[in-house]
C-alpha cells in the first residue's frame, strides 16, 4: 500500500459545499449547451432534491469531431446558473491554465478520468482550496487512483471525493465496466461516490445500478440527467429525465433508510 495523507471526511466536505445531507446526489447534463438549458434543468433538479448540479463545460470526447462544449463560455453560464439558484456546481477541469477561472466559479472542480494521471494538474489542484472530485482513469488500479489522490493531498488539499466510473472490460456491450468493490474499498480511505451514467453508457440500466451503488455503500451518486434526453448533444444513450431522476432519488432514499438507519 502506497503513502496516503489524512484525509477529510464526507461531512466535512460537504459542509464546505453548504450541503445539509449526508449523501450526495449529483445531477444534470453531460454538458452546458445554453443558459436556458441549463437553468431549467438545474432549478428542475433542485426541487426534485438534487444537491449538486454536474455540467461540463470543457468536454473531453473520443472523437474531436464531437461536440466539445462550450468552454469558457460554458463556464460563465454554470456561473450565473449557480449564483441564482444557490447551488454548488462541479465541472472539469481539463488544462491548468484554466485553474484561475475555475477558482472564479466552480465550487467542486472534477478532474476526468482521462486526466487521473496528469499529474503535474493534480499537483496544481493541491495547492487550492477547493473540494476536488477524482474520477477513476479507464484502466486505473486502486493503486493508481489511490496514488492520484495523494498529489493533490501531498500538497495540502485534502478536500477530495473519488468517483468510481466504470473502467475498461473485456464486454463493451456496456459504455465501461462498473467495478461496485471499488466503493467498500476506497471508503476505507476517503469518500466515494458512483458516476452510474459513465459506468454503464445505457439509460435503462442507471436506475438499478444506482440502488446497487447506495447499497455497496456509496456516498452519493453522479446521474446525467437532461430535459430532452434523446436530444442531449452530449451522451445522449446514458441521459434520464427528470422524472425518472426523481423515482430514482425517492427510492434510494428508501433503500438508505433500510439499510443503514
Ligand atoms: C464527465 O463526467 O463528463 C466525463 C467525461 O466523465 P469521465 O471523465 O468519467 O469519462
Ligand atoms: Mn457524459
Amino acid at each position: 500500500m502506497q503513502t496516503l495523507s489524512k484525509s477529510s471526511t464526507l461531512l466535512e466536505i460537504l459542509k464546505k459545499l453548504n450541503i445539509k445531507e449526508n449523501k450526495i446526489f449529483c445531477a444534470g447534463p453531460c454538458a452546458v449547451e445554453s443558459y436556458e438549458q441549463l437553468y431549467f434543468i438545474a432549478s428542475e433538479l433542485l426541487k426534485k432534491g438534487a444537491n449538486i448540479i454536474r455540467a461540463g463545460a470543457f468536454k473531453p470526447r473520443t472523437s474531436p469531431y464531437s461536440f466539445q462544449g462550450l468552454g469558457l463560455e460554458g463556464i460563465n453560464i454554470i456561473k450565473a446558473v449557480s449564483t441564482e439558484l444557490k447551488v454548488p456546481f462541479v465541472s472539469e477541469i481539463t488544462d491548468f491554465k484554466y485553474l484561475d477561472i475555475f477558482l472564479e466559479n466552480i465550487d467542486f472542480i472534477q478532474i476526468g478520468s482521462r486526466n487521473m494521471y496528469n499529474s503535474e494538474l493534480l499537483k496544481e489542484l493541491g495547492k487550492i482550496k477547493k473540494p476536488i472530485l477524482l474520477k477513476r482513469g479507464i484502466s486505473a488500479t486502486y493503486e493508481e487512483w489511490l496514488n492520484a489522490a495523494e498529489y493533490i493531498l501531498k500538497e495540502g488539499n485534502t478536500d477530495i471525493i473519488l468517483c468510481e466510473r466504470g473502467i475498461r472490460g473485456f464486454d463493451n456491450f456496456f459504455r465501461n465496466t462498473l467495478d461496485l468493490s471499488s466503493v467498500p474499498y476506497i471508503k476505507q480511505f476517503m469518500p466515494i461516490i458512483v458516476d452510474v451514467s459513465h459506468a454503464c453508457g445505457k439509460t435503462e440500466f442507471i436506475e438499478s445500478l444506482t440502488y446497487a451503488s447506495f447499497a455497496a455503500g456509496a456516498d452519493g451518486v453522479m446521474l446525467e440527467v437532461h430535459n430532452n434526453p434523446q436530444n442531449s448533444l452530449c451522451d445522449a444513450q446514458q441521459a434520464i429525465s427528470i422524472n425518472k431522476f426523481e423515482e430514482i432519488l425517492i427510492n434510494s432514499k428508501k433503500l438508505l433508510k433500510a439499510l443503514y438507519e
